[in-house]
């Protein structure tokens, strides 16, 4: 019942495609398709989120082998699979079995890990990097008011909340927040993937703030595994045919 959904992550300037995330969805019997949101927080309560975890990383290793290239596969992660100091062995042993390198995966993470009192979460998360494996805090900007943990957490990528990008065509101050963030980005060396794109026009705004990752509705939503497979051939991964063009130029917010 439960099954991996896949949504690209697209290079806004070269139009390829970086990556893919995998989006759980539960298809109940009865009830008939459920959301990860509706879902995810009562795999928690019961303890489950485990088996999820694992699932997540077991079903996106074996389906990003056959989508083989220079993508990484992104898998979320819940605070509480960090609890399990075993996760790091089940991360390596997934990888292995597949035969994936440690660059080919991004975990994602939400910046509840940083509330996360469990005193194995912050020891696993460095065991996890220690492997060679990219972490990303996903939804940034939502959940939590200190920079500090980009100095301390191992993180290599941050993903700009959709709730940024909403507002970006009518609102400065979206803007002004969507830039200073690249900006800081970019002096600590993060990539930065900008999340729930869906108009041209905060496409655009992203192209010439200077984005160069980007994930949304304007470039396809999450797909099964059937329909993606199709996506990809008919988008001729590589070839330059995926995003929609949003034209270079300077910003003009930023005195160009
Ligand atoms: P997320 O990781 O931030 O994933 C992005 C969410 O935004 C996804 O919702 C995706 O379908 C949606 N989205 C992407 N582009 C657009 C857009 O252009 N417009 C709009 N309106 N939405 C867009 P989804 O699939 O419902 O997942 C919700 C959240 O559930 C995820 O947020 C993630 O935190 C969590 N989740 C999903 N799969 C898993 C999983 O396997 N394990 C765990 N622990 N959490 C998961
Ligand atoms: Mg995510
Ligand atoms: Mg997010």
């Amino acid at each position: 019942q439960l099954k991996l959904y896949y949504q690209p992550i697209t290079d806004a300037e070269h139009t390829n495609i970086l990556g893919y995330e995998a989006l759980m969805r539960w298809h109940h019997p009865v009830k008939g398709l459920i959301m990860p949101n509706d879902f995810i927080p009562i795999a928690e309560e019961t303890g489950l989120i485990h088996m999820l975890g694992a699932y997540a990383l077991y079903e996106a290793c074996r389906e990003a082998v056959s989508w083989a290239g220079e993508q990484t596969i992104s898998v979320n992660l819940s605070p509480m699979d960090f609890h399990n100091p075993e996760l790091p062995v089940l991360i390596g042993a997934e990888l292995a079995r597949h035969g994936l390198a440690a660059r080919d995966l991004v975990v994602e993470m939400t910046e509840g890990i940083l509330l996360d009192g469990d005193p194995n979460t912050q020891a696993t998360l460095q065991r996890v990097h220690a492997l060679g494996i990219r972490l990303a805090m996903d939804d940034f900007g939502t959940g939590y008011s200190s920079l500090a943990y980009l100095r301390r957490l191992p993180i290599s990528e941050l993903k700009l909340d959709k709730s940024f990008i909403d507002d970006l065509e009518r609102d400065a101050s979206s803007r002004a927040l969507s830039k200073a963030i690249l900006t800081i980005c970019e002096s600590l060396d993060l990539r930065v993937v900008a999340e729930g794109i869906e108009g041209e026009q905060q496409c655009e705004i992203l192209r010439r703030q200077g984005y160069h990752a980007g994930q949304g509705y304007l470039f396809s939503r999450p797909l099964t595994p059937d329909a993606f497979a199709d996506w990809l051939r008919a988008h001729e991964v590589g070839q330059g045919g995926v995003a929609p063009a949003c034209a270079a130029g300077p910003d003009p917010e930023d005195g160009g």
